[in-house]
């Protein structure tokens, strides 16, 4: 009898332990992530900024032994997750894909998992690094971790070579450099060649660009020609006729015209859409896009063209920080001022939603709890979105989806935030930034919903996990309301940062645990929802 004391879930509070769980950060106790579910967090939330509890490095160092665990475990598997999650643009950034990737390709083991998953990283590197930034990114870490040897060179040359030359031109001139790399550096290391006459024309351009500026005459490839021009272009005319020819991007235009609004007007045309949503402000700020304008009525169709926001793997992460940005009309360092376009705020409300793809309602009975504790003040992956701004948003998502759906937030006590579908979402982001203080109590929805005896199917707590202030686990708590109530509920926890926490039991299967900001939750949830 004594022993069944010890280990059930009645009454233990949340300072002490249950059968199977671990320490977090706040001194509570959660249940520990499987690996793969913790890589799936890093993966598609990143850590860069550190939690409130944890440091970047702390973290960097903890997601970078789960990737290695999880290539140990199962090479292919881990890769392929890596790839799947980087290529169906669930992820806020690409970057701890790339970083995850890099890791594998640089371990030195030359037997086992280990090299397998390595070889297998390289191998797969294109389809994750897709740009020449990913591809800095990626020659950037290995260069630290690893330094080159033959396979590694052979997977870089592969990147280039693979492409066509006009893919690899546009490659070249629109990602040119970062952080301090350019593809002439990368070249230099990686020895592409190519019997290939245009491939080597559009090598020859980057690794020794005075020769080929010399015999430029010769070179067949519009495009590079084309940029040329650009770059030496002595009248708005001229620049504009370029860029409608041949279908310049910004990075092909010399800075001082960037600003002008016909040339913004020319680039409009074909701008690909992550650059349109980053560059609203500037176009507003122009006055190229004004109340009732052509350009205005043209970007809000775009941001609302569910298959171009898919085809351009545009996160809804960035539409809420352009929301943000955009809506408070100056930018992140205050430069740059506009009076936003009321239509064009309201059309990124639109491409929030629109960018998680369509969630058919489960017609379900639906309780959000929203963790508003002070720990949910920290910054997403160093931006200006916090954990629990994330989490109101992302209950926004299932407030405007399910038909029968209740939103409260909850830190040590419960938090009437006022929720509502018809919300703005930077309305929706001020009232949590107001709410947002106090200690953590997770197991707070279910404990509300039975005293108030609300009748729920399914709980939706967005949370970072780290529970310590109730007097019952969550998961106990959840278990006394499904047999006080009679009804069978689930609980989903949305962890909102890329730890090893989960207040979700996995060994009960009305429990799912899934990563907060992943573009594809709302899909996952109502699936488990409907069973
Ligand atoms: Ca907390």
């Amino acid at each position: 009898m004594s022993y069944v004391a010890h280990v059930s879930p009645r009454n233990t509070p949340q300072t002490e332990p249950l059968f199977g769980q671990v320490k977090n950060s706040a001194g509570g106790y959660s249940y520990k992530l499987d690996q793969f579910a913790q890589l799936d967090r890093f993966l598609i939330l990143g850590c860069e900024g550190g939690t409130y509890y944890a440091s970047e490095r702390k973290l960097a160092i903890e997601n970078a032994n789960i990737v290695l665990d999880c290539a140990k475990a199962d090479p292919k598997r881990t890769v392929d997750r890596i790839v799947e999650i980087s290529d169906s643009g669930r992820a806020i950034k690409n970057d701890p894909a790339i970083f995850a990737l890099a890791l594998l390709a640089s371990n030195k083991r030359l037997d086992g998992n280990v090299k397998l998953a390595g070889d297998l990283a390289l191998a797969a590197m294109p389809k994750v690094c897709r740009t020449g930034t990913h591809l800095f990114q990626f020659v950037e870490a290995c260069n630290e971790l690893r330094g080159w040897g033959r396979s590694l060179r052979t997977a870089v040359s592969n990147w280039y070579l693979a492409k066509s030359p006009d893919q690899l031109a546009m490659q070249v001139t629109k990602y040119a450099q970062r952080n301090g790399w350019s593809h002439r550096d990368v070249l230099r290391l990686c020895h592409a060649n190519t019997k290939n006459r245009a491939t080597q024309d559009v090598l020859q351009y980057v690794a020794q660009p005075d020769k080929w500026r010399a015999a430029r005459r010769q070179s067949k490839n519009e495009l590079l020609l084309a940029v040329e021009e650009a770059q030496n272009a002595d009248s708005i005319k001229g620049l504009i006729k370029l860029i409608r020819e041949h279908s310049l991007v910004r990075e092909h235009i010399p800075p001082q015209y960037l600003s002008d609004p016909a040339v913004q007007e020319a680039l409009l045309q074909h701008m690909p859409m992550t650059a349109m949503i980053r560059n609203l402000g500037g176009m507003t700020a122009s006055g190229l896009l004004k109340p009732l304008s052509s350009a205005a009525r043209g970007v809000c169709e775009k941001l609302r063209t569910e298959s171009a926001l898919k085809k351009a793997r545009v996160h809804p992460f960035s539409v809420l920080l352009a929301l943000k940005t955009y809506s408070q009309g100056c930018g992140f360092r205050g430069s740059l001022s506009w009076t936003p376009v009321p239509q064009i705020v309201d059309a990124l409300n639109d491409a929030f939603y629109a960018s998680f793809g369509m969630v058919e309602p489960t017609n379900k009975r639906w309780l959000l709890g929203i963790d508003v504790s002070g720990s949910m003040g920290a910054k997403i992956n160093n931006t200006n979105v916090s954990c629990c701004e994330a989490a109101g948003v992302m209950a926004m998502v299932a407030l405007r989806t399910e038909p029968q759906c209740y939103a409260h937030g909850f830190a040590g006590s419960f938090v009437d935030l006022g929720l509502r579908a018809s919300m703005d979402l930077a309305a929706v982001a001020r009232k949590l930034y107001m709410s947002n203080f106090g200690s953590t109590d997770c197991s707070l929805p279910m404990t509300y919903a039975l005293q108030n005896r609300l009748e729920v199917d399914c709980f939706s707590v967005y949370t970072d996990n780290e529970t310590y202030a109730g007097r019952q686990h969550p998961s106990g708590a959840l278990r006394e309301y499904r047999e006080k109530m009679g009804i069978d509920a689930k609980l989903i926890v949305c962890g909102m940062t890329a730890t090893g926490f989960s207040i979700a039991d996995s060994n009960d299967l009305g429990m799912l645990d899934c990563v907060g900001f992943d573009a594809n939750a709302p899909a996952v949830m109502a699936e488990f929802v409907r069973g």
